[in-house]
């Protein structure tokens, strides 16, 4: 164990067997190692992102999410462009320098929409950061020469069985399609996997750490599964805290100079949880700044940790949060600097 942490920590490169071995073991080890790594290659900086929730509308049938198209209980919502651009001028003043817009999957905005919001958010000097699921490339190709910067599309597990069994009517190769035109149009991309779904294995999540160093992301987000009533999944409950910290920690350790957002998945199954993530690699918080209807809406998940503070004053609790832990508020864009 030493050994491999050792190996891990200098050469950022490890094998399947050796990531599963770092799997099974107790994790602060993990952990510890991680925040090294974190403090030696990204320094106490955090970056905060402003996340809009700009509608949970979804054509989609994911079995683990609130949002699929078949949960009729979802009360469904689309902002318009001025709701939009009146949540990210409140974020600028509070001092955020990133949105991130982030959608169910659908066309309920047309291409242009999406393009005059970006180019709109971009004269307030921001970094503007999409979610929006999978589209084709010319899309992507439109918003980028529109001004985005980032985009994120977590590929959620590279087990292509149970990738199958978790996304009906989806292709796994199209989400590889996305990444990569991603890649290729010059974004920065975010990709990530969920934690703890039905039958996934340790080597399972061992290929998905190698897959984001393989692809080169520039962002992962790693997020525990958490069962939600209204879906397929309902029954499946267990506490996969532990074990997304610990691949979240070894994700750090083997891409050392990358964005790890704490998720916000992980505060909703620990008080402080993001915090903890801080503490274990993680370098990015994604306050919501969405308004509180629609914060309550955008349930991907149940217990989601919804703040009823202002835009402004949320900010600032964060901003105290990260204090307490001894690390600063990044006044940059956040975009990655690479180091290896
Ligand atoms: N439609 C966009 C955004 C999806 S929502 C897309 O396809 O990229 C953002 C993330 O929430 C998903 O990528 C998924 O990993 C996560 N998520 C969905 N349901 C969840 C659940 N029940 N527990 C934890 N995370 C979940």
């Amino acid at each position: 164990m030493e050994k491999i942490l050792e190996k891990a920590r200098t050469e950022h490169i490890l094998t399947k067997e050796e990531i599963v071995k770092l799997l099974e073991h107790d994790g602060e080890e993990v952990y510890d190692c991680a925040d090294k790594v974190r403090e030696e290659y990204i320094g106490k900086q955090v970056y905060l992102r402003a996340l809009i929730e700009i509608s949970n509308i979804c054509k989609q049938n994911c079995m683990y999410c609130g949002l699929r198209a078949e949960n009729s209980k979802c009360d469904r919502y689309k902002l318009s462009k001025e709701q939009i651009l009146e949540q990210a001028e409140i974020a600028q003043q509070a001092g955020y320098k990133t949105v991130v817009m982030q959608s169910g999957e659908s066309n309920t905005f047309k291409t242009e929409e999406i393009c005059e919001i970006v180019s709109e958010i971009k004269k307030l000097d921001m970094a503007v950061t999409l979610s929006l699921g999978e589209h084709t490339r010319e899309e992507y190709e439109a918003y980028k020469k529109a001004g985005a910067d980032r985009y994120l599309l977590r590929i959620e597990t590279t087990d292509e069985n149970l990738y199958k069994q978790m996304h009906p009517k989806m292709d796994f190769y199209n989400r590889i399609r996305c990444l990569k035109d991603l890649k290729d149009l010059g974004y920065e991309v975010g990709t990530g996997c969920l934690v703890g779904l039905p039958n996934q294995t340790l080597e399972s999540l061992a290929e998905d750490i190698l897959f984001f160093k393989k692809i080169d992301a520039d962002m992962i987000g790693i997020g525990p599964f958490i069962a939600h009533e209204d879906t397929p999944l309902k029954d499946h409950k267990q506490d996969n805290f532990d074990l997304a910290l610990k691949v979240m920690a070894i994700t750090r350790i083997l891409l050392p100079d990358i964005n790890i957002p704490a998720t916000t998945a992980m505060e909703a199954l620990r008080k402080k949880g993001r915090l903890i993530a801080l503490l274990s690699g993680a370098n990015v918080v994604m306050p919501n700044v969405s308004d509180l209807d629609c914060k309550k809406k955008y349930l991907i998940y149940p217990n989601k940790p919804i703040s009823e503070l202002s835009t402004l004053d949320y900010k600032e609790q964060i901003t105290a949060d990260i204090v307490s832990i001894r690390r600063t508020v990044s006044n940059g864009y956040g975009f990655r600097t690479r180091k290896i």
